[in-house]
């Protein structure tokens, strides 16, 4: 051993050795990749069937036996939206359009979107 091709194999060798285990970490890397797509596009499909499964809870399509708790909260947590809504049109000095949602400014008499009277 010890001859000029002996070094030569090893070094043979190890660079293939490198060249795998960096091949295996962009394998890795990859794969890790496609996880996360994977679970962004599983939670993005549990949103809609849990937003699905709110709307029939609240049209009594589905029981909610089991649910209350969650339901409560999210009506609660709907109101709370609808509320911080309403006070972010209010500071910017707009009104919501009774008939259709639409934010209106203060001073408008009709509604920009749907033309119903605003006040
Ligand atoms: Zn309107």
């Amino acid at each position: 051993m010890g001859t000029f091709d002996d070094v030569m194999e090893n070094a043979r060798n190890a660079a293939q050795a490198a060249g795998k285990k960096i091949g295996e970490t962009a394998d890795i890397t990859k794969l890790k990749l496609q996880a996360v797509s994977i679970r962004g596009d599983m939670k993005r499909i549990y949103e809609s069937l849990g937003k699905d499964m709110y709307k029939m809870i609240k049209n009594g399509k589905l029981a909610k036996d089991g649910y209350e708790a969650e339901t409560e909260k999210l009506d609660e947590l709907s109101n709370q939206l609808s509320m911080t809504l309403k006070l972010i049109d209010k500071a910017k000095g707009s009104i919501k359009c009774p008939v259709c949602g639409q934010s209106c400014s203060h001073d408008s008499i009709y509604c920009k979107k749907c033309g119903s009277k605003l006040k």
